[in-house]
Order: C-alpha cells, then structure tokens, then sequence
C-alpha cells in the first residue's frame, strides 16, 4: 500500500467513526445501508456514490464494457479489434452490440465508456472490471483457463483462441502488476 492510498485509508477511517448518521444506498428506490462505495464516474474517480452490496455489485458491473454481451458477442468484437489500443474502439458500432441498459438514466455519459487502454481490455477479456485486485485476476485467471483450455474441449481450435487470449490478458495483467 503506497503513502497517498495510506493516507486516504486512515482519512476514510476517521470519517467513518465521526460519521454516525446512517448512510443510505443511493440506488432510486432503495433503503438499505449504503456501506459500499463506488466511483461516480470514470473522470471522477475519487468521487464516491455509496450502495447497499446487492446495488454496488449492479454499479460496478455496468463498469464492466462486456457485462451484457454473451460469448458470440464478445468473440465477434474481439475478432473485429484485435489491436486493444487503437482510439476508437468499435463499441456500438456493430448493430448486434448492446450496451448495459441503463434505464434510469444513473450512470450518464458512463454508458459511453470504453475500454481505452490495453490494461482495460485485458480485464474485460478476463470479465473482470478495473477495481479487480491481482487475487482476482489470478483467480479469474485460473478457472477462465481450465474452462477454456485446449484439452479440456477436444482440442477445439475456438478454445484455443480463447485460451491463447485469455493467457495474453493474464499476462498482460500481471506484467502491469509488476511494473
Ligand atoms: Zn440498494
């Protein structure tokens, strides 16, 4: 943990012990303890809305570009932007793609966000969302593999790609880990 998360950490702590009004989950409608946070949106990313556990799961998973999108789907825009870093990533361009529904209108501009750097990409490859943690990606890492490697789908040669990708990710991840 660096200094400045550190500090954060200790200031989060003292506020919440002086705080001793209930907070409550700002999801529309809900009355449960907001006792989970989340960002406000990709730009402000240390502004927090807080969330009862059931809605801050729905939050964050809205984060995640293929939440929504089933396997064909996200193979097809894979196969279609291979290079993770170009500018515009195709998101919505393709007439089958929906993005997450957001009926009520919580997440604004957030709807149109996208994975724009490699890091983003891999974790969406792993369907994991930014906030994962290096023990997430490892796990994640691990059953993704197993699902998906060559030997355990008669040397499918889709299972192969995906294995391949998945482990490019993973690499990815953990070299950025390091870095
Ligand atoms: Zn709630």
């Amino acid at each position: 943990m660096g200094r400045s998360q550190l500090s954060q950490y200790a200031a989060l702590q003292c506020s919440t012990s002086l705080n001793t009004e209930r907070r409550v989950c700002e999801w529309p409608g809900c009355d449960s303890d907001g006792e989970y946070r989340a960002p406000r949106s990709r730009s402000e990313l240390r502004q927090f809305r807080w969330f009862c556990l059931g809605h801050v799961r729905t939050y964050n998973q809205s984060w995640n570009f293929f939440s929504g999108l089933n396997e064909a789907q996200i193979e097809e825009i894979r196969r279609r932007d291979t290079v993770w870093d170009r500018p515009s990533w195709p998101l919505g361009a393709g007439p089958s793609v929906n993005r997450f529904e957001d009926p009520l209108g919580l997440f604004g501009t957030m709807g149109k966000a996208r994975p724009h750097t490699p890091r983003d990409a891999a974790l969406a490859q792993l369907g994991l969302d930014q906030f994962a943690s290096i023990e997430n990606i490892k796990a994640r890492y691990k059953s993704l593999a197993k699902k998906h490697h060559p030997d355990a789908n008669g040397g499918s040669k889709n299972a192969e790609k995906k294995f391949v990708a998945i482990q490019e990710a993973y690499n990815l991840l953990i070299n950025d880990a390091v870095a």
